[in-house]
């Protein structure tokens, strides 16, 4: 495979301090494409697109159906979207996310998609605020499985496994290239037990049930303003019970969101004397984001999160 390669080709693989895209750039090479291509994925939403380019890596041609700035859980796929996803090699995803989503993998990729739920335990719910307690009963599932880094670590070695069968002559690559997420994953899993082990609160109270998952990895509960779909208006009850939940607790901030109207959440802060601040859900990315990738605006967020609870 490498004598065909030019001296110029290699070297430029090397100076790129990428070894192992040698042998993608021949797989790209052998096929008769120009190296860049690869295989087609479709990518549902960010943090599935972010963890197939860091897993496929030049051996895959990754796309987003969400577009960057949209919210992803009202999304809705228009027929080019749809002819996408039946043509794709591979469709990454999460079911009970996009709705939209999950029919047209039901109905044009049965066989090549991959679901990141099936590969981590998407299991939390979350239960909303009532009479200033948490309730017991109108549980919701929360999805955002990304936002605790371990459990994206194992979605990107599961879909290493799968990129290998996809393309066998790259499945070294695809191993390789998700043990070396895993462990930037697992330094950002340090820095987050580490950052968040001595803070006054331990409530976390959010204008969108999104880090449940964070909540649960680093010994914070989290209180959710709205419903766990961030388009759900709180009713005056809801929003007078959460006001005394704040101030009862001393919570000194109330998180909110990048994508989504933080004007609930102001008007609870500034009745219970708490500040709000922003905290990144990572649906999506976009110039206004904190950081130029999952890693750096999860590290963005823990700082918000030190300000904000606040630890030592
Ligand atoms: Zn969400």
């Amino acid at each position: 495979m490498l004598a065909g390669m030019k001296r110029l080709d290699m070297r430029r693989a090397l100076a790129a301090g990428a070894g192992l895209a040698l042998l993608s750039a021949c797989g790209g090479a052998d096929s008769g494409s120009a190296v860049g291509d690869g295989i087609d994925v479709q990518a549902s939403f960010y943090p599935l697109q972010w963890v197939a380019e860091q897993v496929g890596g030049d051996a895959v041609a990754v796309s987003m159906l969400t577009p960057p700035g949209a919210e992803p859980h009202d999304l809705e796929l228009s027929a080019q979207d749809v002819g996408a996803i039946s043509q794709a090699d591979l469709v990454v995803y999460l079911s009970g996310f996009q709705a939209a989503v999950d029919d047209a993998v039901l109905q044009e990729a049965d066989g090549s998609a991959f679901d990141a739920a099936e590969h981590t335990d998407v299991d939390l719910t979350y239960r909303p605020i009532e009479d200033g307690e948490q309730s017991e009963e109108g549980e919701e599932a929360d999805v955002h499985f990304w936002l605790d880094p371990i459990r994206l670590a194992d979605v990107a070695d599961a879909l290493a496994e799968r990129l290998g069968k996809v393309d066998s002559e790259n499945a070294s690559t695809f191993t390789d290239n998700a043990g070396t997420l895993r462990a930037e994953l697992e330094g950002l899993d340090a820095e987050l037990r580490e950052g968040l082990a001595n803070c006054d609160s331990s409530l976390l109270v959010t204008s969108h049930n999104a880090f449940g998952y964070l909540a649960d990895a680093y010994g914070l509960t989290q209180i959710g303003i709205t419903g766990l779909a961030p388009e759900e208006e709180p009713s005056a009850a809801s929003l007078a019970d959460i006001a005394s939940f704040v101030e009862d607790n001393d919570v000194r901030t109330i998180y909110v969101e990048t994508l989504v109207s933080p004007d609930t959440a102001e008007t609870i802060a500034s009745e219970a004397g708490a500040d709000t601040a922003l905290l990144d859900p990572i649906e999506g990315l976009t110039e206004d984001s904190d950081g130029s990738d999952y890693l750096e605006v999860m590290r963005s967020n823990l700082a918000t999160l030190r300000a904000g609870q606040p630890c030592r």
